[in-house]
């Protein structure tokens, strides 16, 4: 008789990973290198000490070490929310009539609500670890920002957080939460910067960008003496640190007797999604999994993979950070207010856009209220309210489940569940309610971002 498998599954403390898992070491083609725009050559880890601390910097330039150590302060304080739960979504499957068997990695189980305190810890403690006495960053959705306030109470760091200003307004709780843990919240674009200044001149009703609200970081940080900045997704080194979800899952799944068919996850910047994916990805790059699927789920209003370009680009709307080779809307694409966020970012992480332009990866894109839909499914289902991020996860799933439906094929599927959605409920009223709509942006509005394209593509 079939093994019976446990709606939620915990590795134990002695099981959980030691080490991330550099998936580039095992990529035979690279990502492209980040360049300098003043120069147009590759920049090298030393350029990039002013802006990252040195570890960091360390990480992010290093495509060859396989396994790197956590610290042990780091695991520390990992213990205190992880492992996260791998989860059999058997009421879901029940509802949907599917044959497949769906599983996900609940990464909502911490005050944060969300994957971002996974790499938040690392960062703050490398900060900390240096000597260094502040740190600054943005936030988009909130998730991050209240991630690195958790993190920076716990090692004692004070922190800048630049809050893209739609969020800002619609979410006032969630700043509650980053002040509750020291965080110094700034809606952004804010006069406190020469860039936010410029765009507040240009743009006086903008309602902010991610890239905009990096822009103001960053030049706080190279600004303030013995402060740097740091970034909740995108680099590859938060790509590194999420792959604890990954790598927890696998050897969740391993101890199951389990394998995925396919893996999906919600693409903001990729962090999730590239840790999630990660040591799975190792056997599809070897040649052991050849057939394994990777579905990048994204908004139908922020599209970088699906309609992006892959090309050179500033991660930041102030185009002062190094360049990165990426899907990407333009740096200057400010997208319609869709409410998940996290997921507004111009960019993609140039890890998963090698692989994604590679063939590797799949992508989709969803239009809100279909990913609406899902997240209300979902929760009736699983009791799990999910973040609207997520929920574009759980529509990419359950249409793969549906698939398997009308082949009546019984694949495993895996998802990443990314967070919670209590500081989502205006989206929530608004999908129940009816008022919610669904911008696709335009031909016209895509050219328009990426006639800001820097000019060496
Ligand atoms: C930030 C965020 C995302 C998207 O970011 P990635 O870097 O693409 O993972 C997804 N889900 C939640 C809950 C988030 O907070």
């Amino acid at each position: 008789m079939e093994k019976k498998i446990p709606h939620r599954f915990y590795l134990t403390e002695e099981q959980m990973p030691k080490q991330w898992y550099n998936l580039r070491a095992d990529m035979k083609e690279q990502p492209e290198p980040l360049l300098n725009p003043a120069t147009g050559k590759p920049v090298s880890e030393e350029e990039l000490y002013p802006i990252f601390c040195k570890k960091l910097a360390n990480q992010e330039m290093d495509s060859t070490t396989r396994y790197i150590d956590i610290p042990e302060e780091v695991l520390e304080m990992y213990k205190i929310y992880r492992p996260s739960p791998l989860c059999r979504a058997y009421n879901l499957e029940k509802a949907l009539g599917t044959p497949a068997k769906i599983y996900y990695k609940f990464e909502g189980n911490n005050t944060s609500g969300s994957h971002k305190l996974n790499s938040a810890i690392a960062q703050a403690y490398y900060a900390k670890d240096q000597g260094l006495t502040s740190l600054t960053t943005e936030t988009g959705a909130g998730q991050w920002g209240t991630a690195l306030s958790e993190a920076c109470a716990y090692f004692g760091l004070p922190l800048d957080i630049f809050m893209v200003k739609v969020s800002y307004e619609q979410k006032p709780f969630r700043k509650a939460v980053m002040q509750v843990f020291n965080g110094n919240v700034i809606p952004s674009p804010s006069n406190t910067t020469n860039i936010g200044r410029k765009i507040l001149e240009e743009n006086p009703n903008t309602t902010g960008s991610l890239g905009c609200a990096i822009s103001e970081a960053v030049e706080k940080a190279v600004s303030t003496e013995n402060c740097r900045y740091v970034l909740g997704s995108v680099l590859n080194q938060v790509l590194l640190h999420q792959s604890i979800i990954g790598l927890e899952s696998k050897k969740a799944m391993e101890i199951l007797g389990e394998y995925p068919d396919v893996v999906v996850g919600c693409a903001g910047g990729g962090s999730n999604l590239g840790g999630l994916i990660a040591p799975f990805m190792k056997d599809k790059l070897d040649g052991t999994k050849p057939d394994m699927r990777f579905v990048a789920v994204e908004p139908a209003s922020c599209p970088s993979f699906t309609r992006g370009k892959y090309a050179y680009d500033f991660c930041d709307t102030g185009k002062i950070t190094p360049l990165a080779k990426m899907y990407t809307l333009g740096s200057g694409f400010i997208p319609s207010a869709n409410h998940a966020g996290g997921l507004r970012y111009h960019g993609m992480s140039p890890i998963l856009s090698k692989l994604y332009h590679d063939g590797y990866m799949e992508a989709v894109s969803y239009e809100q209220t279909k990913v609406f839909e899902a997240a209300v499914q979902f929760a009736k289902c699983e009791t799990i309210l999910p973040a609207p991020e997520s929920a574009h996860a759980i529509r990419g799933a359950i249409d793969e489940a549906l698939k398997c439906k009308e082949t009546g094929e019984a694949k495993t599927i895996l998802f990443g569940l990314t967070g919670t959605g209590y500081f989502d409920m205006k989206a929530y009223s608004e999908f129940l309610e009816g008022r919610m709509n669904d911008y696709i942006p335009t031909d016209e509005d895509l050219e328009k971002g990426f006639a800001s394209l820097p000019k060496l593509n």
